[in-house]
């Protein structure tokens, strides 16, 4: 009898419970990916991200064919085509148990259902992992409600983290029984677009780099990332997010290494912001599984909601970077060259299109994913939704941020600006934060599409309006 293992957003042969577990049964195990092409395209999910999948399976297939395990690719339009085609697959290659590592988001969790159901019904045993966060089971209140603020839930998370069992799996064993062909590289090279559409230059597609990336950030700039980490100029964050973000490495991997590096310069890692930020994103996911219409477009407040403006021609400068704002249009080029954005430029983007344009959140989510290569659902909506002050935990609608301020505060001599819009690079540190009506038409840079003061009087009385109290 064979084995069967599911990868999805665990694109990574070290620290997979599913595909260790699978192998510890010392039977032959195959491995399956499966690629819903629609469903992706309903989902948003950018060509970089898509692109780095494809190049990260090419090199998993040949990590696995070294174990003598196969990976082989089921290609459908949606997830819901999945149960019959794993059904079948199953059927076909006498597979006695599937297992996989659970996702929580809704149409995963309902994929996941059905395959599960179908498959149980064929005596197919099924082995489900949670393995997306580090702490899946609940964290409630005192009165068994889900939490609605963070500072709170980090607490009893970072209680939970303490408890739990940090060691990781090592890669599976090269197992003697197995019968599985060697060696699919290639034809999954012919199955998927092999051809590169992203910047493997800043992500090389293997985990190999992931890991020795994560381990260099945690040893060398980790201890001084509290400071670094609000510089767009300066590589002060991991930039470990796409590869996090398709699980190529998983979060127990990042907090062991965190933990080590802590260890040998004698910090605290519980008392570490990178840690901090890791469950940022375990509790959007908290989020989404305990308010699932959160998946479907809801506002986590909707009573806190702006009227929208449908002003197509700012939306359509804000994403070709064209407002004349010039850490605004730098971010939006860094994100369209690169498919990533530094953390504060995405704060000062959201805050500038909900705020300053009044164009509805949701865009603006669905524009992130389309480019982000470390897209991932419940991330970029809560920091919509953060940013918009729709969200749990939201910043405070009065909250509007100041381009022009937060540039010279976090860009104060126009580095990352000049990089991103080499156009502006002979201005003075000064002035390239605001160049004079003149010094745009020199440089041929665009006049600003909005008054900020206006624009912000607007926002504010906007809500005063909804809001009276
Ligand atoms: P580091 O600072 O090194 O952080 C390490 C990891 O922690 C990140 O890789 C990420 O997995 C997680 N993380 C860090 N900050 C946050 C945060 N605020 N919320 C959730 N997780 C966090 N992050 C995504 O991974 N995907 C998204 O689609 C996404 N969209 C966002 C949209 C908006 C409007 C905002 C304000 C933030 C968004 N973030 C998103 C969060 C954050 O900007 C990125 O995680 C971070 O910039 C990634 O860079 P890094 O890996 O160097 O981060």
């Amino acid at each position: 009898m064979t084995q069967l293992v599911w990868l999805r957003n665990d694109l990574r042969v070290l620290d997979n419970p599913a595909l260790f577990y699978a192998c510890q049964t010392q039977q032959p195990v195959r491995v399956i990916y499966s690629e819903t092409v629609k469903q992706r395209q309903q989902h948003n999910e950018s060509p970089a991200q898509q692109s780095l999948r494809q190049q990260l399976l090419i090199s998993l297939s040949e990590a696995l064919a070294a174990l003598d395990i196969s990976l082989e690719i089921l290609t459908a339009d949606y997830f819901t085509d999945l149960p019959a085609l794993i059904k079948q697959y199953c059927q076909i290659h006498a597979i006695e148990g599937l297992w996989f590592n659970e996702q929580s988001w809704l149409n995963e969790s309902i994929r996941d259902s059905q395959v599960t159901s179908l498959l149980k019904a064929c005596h197919i045993d099924v082995h489900r992992f949670q393995d997306e966060c580090l702490i899946n089971s609940a964290i409630v209140t005192k009165d068994q409600t889900p939490y609605r603020v963070f500072t709170p839930w980090y607490r009893q998370w970072l209680i939970k983290l303490q408890g739990i069992n940090l060691e990781l799996l090592p890669a599976p064993k090269l197992h003697s029984t197995a019968n599985a062909p060697r060696s699919f590289t290639n034809a999954i090279k012919t199955e998927i677009n092999s051809q590169v559409n992203y910047r493997d230059d800043l992500w090389p597609a293997s985990q190999e780099h992931a890991l020795a990336q994560l381990i260099s950030f945690c040893e060398n700039s980790a201890s001084d990332y509290d400071h670094a980490r609000d510089y767009p100029a300066i590589n002060g964050t991991s930039l470990l997010s796409p590869y996090i973000a398709v699980g190529a490495l998983s979060v127990r991997q990042c907090v062991v290494y965190l933990q080590q590096a802590c260890l040998k310069n004698q910090s605290s890692w519980l008392e570490h912001t990178w840690l901090k930020e890791l469950a940022w994103r375990e509790f959007y996911r908290y989020l989404m599984r305990n308010k699932p219409e959160l998946a479907k477009g809801a506002a986590f407040n909707p009573q806190k909601e702006s009227k929208w403006l449908d002003n197509a021609e700012h939306f359509k400068a804000w994403q070709q970077g064209c407002t004349g704002f010039p850490i605004i249009d730098a971010a939006m080029i860094q994100l369209k060259q690169t498919g990533w954005m530094h953390n504060r430029l995405r704060m000062l983007t959201a805050s500038f299109l909900c705020k300053l344009l009044l164009i509805d959140w949701r865009k603006g989510e669905a524009h992130f994913l389309q480019h982000l290569i470390d897209g991932d659902f419940s991330s970029n909506n809560g920091g919509w939704q953060w940013s918009s002050s729709t969200g749990c935990d939201a910043s405070p609608w009065f909250r509007i941020f100041n381009p022009t301020l937060q540039s010279r505060k976090f860009d104060c001599d126009g580095h990352f600006i000049r990089k991103m819009l080499p156009q502006l690079s002979a201005l003075s540190d000064k002035d390239i934060h605001w160049p004079s009506e003149l010094q745009r038409k020199t440089l041929n840079y665009h006049q600003p599409i909005i008054d900020y003061s206006a624009s912000r009087e607007r926002a504010l009385l906007w809500r005063k309006v909804k809001e009276p109290n």
